[in-house]
C-alpha cells in the first residue's frame, strides 16, 4: 500500500505539525544579526511558561543527552558523591554520564515499571550526608512511569541541601511542571518529544542555588559551559551558532502551545493516557505500570500471550504504524506507545483499532472493537460535563 505512509507513535521523535514544518523552511539569517536576537527573545517567555520558571532557559544545539551532560558537568566535580535515581534506561544514562566524569555515584534503583519511593530516598539521603546532588527522571520513557518530582523535592529538602536535577525530556510541555514552585534546581528537556519538533535542540534552566555551584566548580567543560550560555543570553545571543531552522520551528510550536493553552494540553495528554490504558484493560493485555505511576505521555504494555516485537513488525508492515519496543532489561518484553506532542485522541482510536487487527493477524483471540470501544467510552465520559452545558 502507500509507500510513504507512516504513523509514528514512538515516545520520540514525535510527529511535527505542518505549520512547524513550514516555519523551518524559512531562509537562513545571520546568527549574530538582529533577526536572530529577536527570534531568541520571542522564544524565551513561552519557554519559561512550559518550565514553570522565571529563570532563563538556555538552548543547546544537541539531542536531549547534551543537556543531561551539561547538567552534570556544570554542577558536580570529579569524586563528589551524587545520588542517581534509576527507574529505567534514562536514569541509567544519567548515572553513566556521571561515571564518565569520574563522579562518585550512588545508584538507587527502583524496580523497572514502578515509580520511585520518595520517603525511602529521603532516608537514604539522611544516612548519606555527603551527597551533594540528586539526579531524577520525571517521565521514565523506557517504562512509561511518571515520577513524583514535586513530592521528591519536598522530601529531599527535609534532610539535605543537595541539588535536585531533573530530566524532563519526555514530558515537559505535556504534564504540569513548576520548576520554581517545586524547587527543582536544574531542569532539562529536548525538542523531539512533547515540543513537537525534530531532534536537535535541548533546553536547560538552573536555579540560583545551582548557579552558586556552576560559577565555582572546577569541572572541565567548554561547549556545555552554562556560564557562556548565560553571558550570551544577556545579549540575546548564544555562545555558538544556534540551530536557526529549529528555532524557527520552536517559535511556531510554542505559538501552537500558547494557543491551545497549557491546562488544555495537560488534560489532552491525561485523556490519551486513560483511553490507551482502558483499551488494553478491555483487551485483557497487561500494562507494565499501575494507574498511579503511569505517564500521560507514553504507555508500556507487557503482553503475556504473544511476542511484542512480532506485533510491532505486523503493525509496521500492515499499517505503517510504528510503536517502540523495550530497552535494556525490558528488551523483547514490552512495547510502548508514544502519545505526546502532536497527538490527538483521534490518533489513539486509530492506534488501538490497528492494534486489534494486528493481534487478530497474529492469531490472538481478542474481540475486535473491544479496545476501541473502551477508549471511545473514556472519551465520551471525559466530555460529559461539556455536553450538559450545550
Ligand atoms: C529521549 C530522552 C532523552 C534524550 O535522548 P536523546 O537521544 O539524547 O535525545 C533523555 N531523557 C529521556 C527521559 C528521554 O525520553
Amino acid at each position: 500500500m502507500l509507500e510513504d505512509y507512516q504513523l509514528l507513535r514512538i515516545p520520540g521523535p514525535t510527529p511535527v505539525p505542518p505549520s512547524v514544518q513550514r516555519a523551518m523552511l524559512q531562509p537562513m539569517i545571520g546568527h549574530r544579526d538582529q533577526e536572530t536576537k529577536d527570534l531568541l527573545t520571542r522564544i524565551q517567555s513561552p519557554l519559561k511558561a512550559i518550565f514553570g520558571t522565571e529563570l532563563d532557559v538556555f538552548i543547546i544545539a544537541g539531542s536531549g543527552t547534551a543537556a543531561l551532560e551539561a547538567a552534570v558537568v556544570n554542577t558536580v566535580e570529579a569524586k563528589e558523591e551524587v545520588l542517581v535515581l534509576v527507574t529505567g534506561t534514562f536514569g541509567d544514562r544519567f548515572a553513566k554520564i556521571c561515571e564518565a566524569n569520574h563522579i562518585a555515584v550512588h545508584r538507587y534503583e527502583t524496580k523497572w515499571g514502578n515509580a520511585l519511593n520518595t520517603k525511602k530516598i529521603r532516608d537514604y539521603l539522611a544516612e548519606n550526608p555527603s551527597i551533594t546532588a540528586v539526579f531524577a527522571t520525571y517521565c521514565e520513557t523506557s517504562t512509561g512511569v511518571l515520577n513524583p518530582i514535586q513530592e521528591l523535592a519536598q522530601e529531599i529538602k527535609k534532610v539535605s541541601d543537595a541539588l535536585l536535577i531533573v530530566d524532563g525530556v519526555s514530558c515537559v510541555g505535556a504534564v504540569e511542571t513548576k520548576m520554581d514552585e517545586w524547587g527543582i534546581d536544574v531542569l532539562i528537556t529536548g525538542s523531539q518529544k512533547a515540543l513537537m519538533l525534530p531532534p536537535g535542540l535541548s533546553f536547560i534552566a538552573a536555579s540560583p542555588k545551582a548557579w552558586q555551584r556552576i560559577a565555582r566548580i572546577k569541572q572541565h567543560r567548554f561547549y556545555f559551559d552554562l556560564r557562556k550560555y548565560h553571558d550570551s543570553l544577556q545579549q540575546d545571543s548564544t555562545p555558538f551558532t544556534p540551530a536557526i531552522s529549529l528555532l524557527y520551528g520552536l517559535e511556531q510550536s510554542l505559538h501552537l502551545i500558547e494557543k491551545e493553552g497549557l491546562p488544555s494540553i495537560y488534560s489532552r495528554h491525561q485523556l490519551m493516557k486513560d483511553m490507551t490504558r482502558a483499551a488494553f484493560r478491555s483487551l485483557r493485555i497487561p500494562l507494565l505500570t499501575n494507574d498511579a505511576d503511569a505517564s500521560p505521555t507514553v504507555t508500556a504494555i507487557k503482553p503475556t500471550s504473544f511476542q511484542p516485537d512480532m506485533l510491532r513488525h505486523i503493525l509496521k508492515k500492515e499499517f505503517g504504524l510504528v510503536v517502540a519496543g523495550g530497552q535494556n532489561k525490558l528488551k523483547g518484553k514490552i512495547f510502548r506507545i508514544g502519545h505526546m506532542g502532536y497527538c490527538h485522541p483521534a490518533d489513539i482510536l486509530q492506534i488501538i483499532s490497528c492494534i486489534e487487527l494486528g493481534l487478530r493477524k497474529m492469531g490472538q483471540n481478542i474481540a475486535l472493537g473491544s479496545g476501541t470501544k473502551a477508549a471511545q467510552q473514556v472519551y465520551l465520559k471525559y466530555f460529559q460535563g461539556d455536553e450538559d452545558d450545550i
